[in-house]
């Protein structure tokens, strides 16, 4: 199974692919969190990444590519959180699944507002270790700026302060809006509304998936 989430910076692509995952054993692939990781570990992709990401703007193709084509080959349930972000991604992505006989079985957009978007990533909080992802405002950690599964210090991401968030809702829409059209006539291509609670919103597509395995 391939089930791909659509949806701007904050829109709670992530929150969810985490939750699909635990709920039915996906390989959630984000390129964000590995070039974050390659960052982390100082290596050559990692310092390449980190000029675009810390303005805002999308990492080359050629340096993600590859390596999100390379994660898909080698599992077998997957849900792509945040690839692919350009239509040259997505035709990239068309060209390798038709090469191995796959499909994506669902193109999932979650479909937020400029200005919740803008709300939400500034009082985004994320766990340097686990990655769990929180906000000083709706879904505040127990205790205050300290990860509820394993204790560590949360942090504001460097790409979550005003200037940045502007420039990745300008590249949203202009680079990956464009893939709503796109995957518009996918054969299970569903819009759905994320300002809601994420666990509704969870509950929701849960039940989806879970009508089709
Ligand atoms: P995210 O964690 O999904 O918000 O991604 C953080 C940053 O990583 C983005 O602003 C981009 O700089 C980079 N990035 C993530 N996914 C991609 C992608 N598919 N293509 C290019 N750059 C990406």
């Amino acid at each position: 199974m391939i089930i791909l989430l659509l949806g701007a910076p904050g829109a709670g692509k992530g929150t969810q692919a985490k939750l699909l995952e635990e709920r039915f054993s996906l390989h959630h692939l984000a390129p964000g969190d590995i070039l974050r990781d390659e960052i982390k570990k100082g290596t050559p992709l990692g310092r390449q990444a980190k000029i675009n990401m810390d303005q805002g703007h999308l990492v080359p193709n050629e340096l993600i590519v590859d390596i999100m084509l390379n994660h898909i080959r080698d599992a077998e349930n997957v849900i792509l959180d945040g690839f692919p972000r350009n239509i040259g991604q997505a035709e990239a992505l068309d060209r390798f699944l038709s090469e191995h006989g796959r499909q994506l079985d669902y193109v999932i957009r979650i479909s937020v507002s400029e200005s919740e978007i803008i709300r939400r990533l500034s009082g985004r909080r994320v766990c340097p270790k686990c990655g769990s992802s929180y906000n000083v405002v709706f879904n505040p950690p127990k205790v205050d700026g300290i990860c509820d599964k394993d204790g560590e210090q949360l942090v504001q991401r460097k790409d979550d302060h005003e200037e940045t968030i502007r420039n990745r809702f300008e590249v949203f829409n202009e680079q990956t809006k464009p893939l709503v059209e796109y995957y518009s006539d996918h054969g299970n291509f569903i819009t759905i509304d994320g300002e809601r609670d994420h666990m509704v919103i969870f509950e929701e597509l849960a039940k989806l998936i879970a009508g089709r395995k």
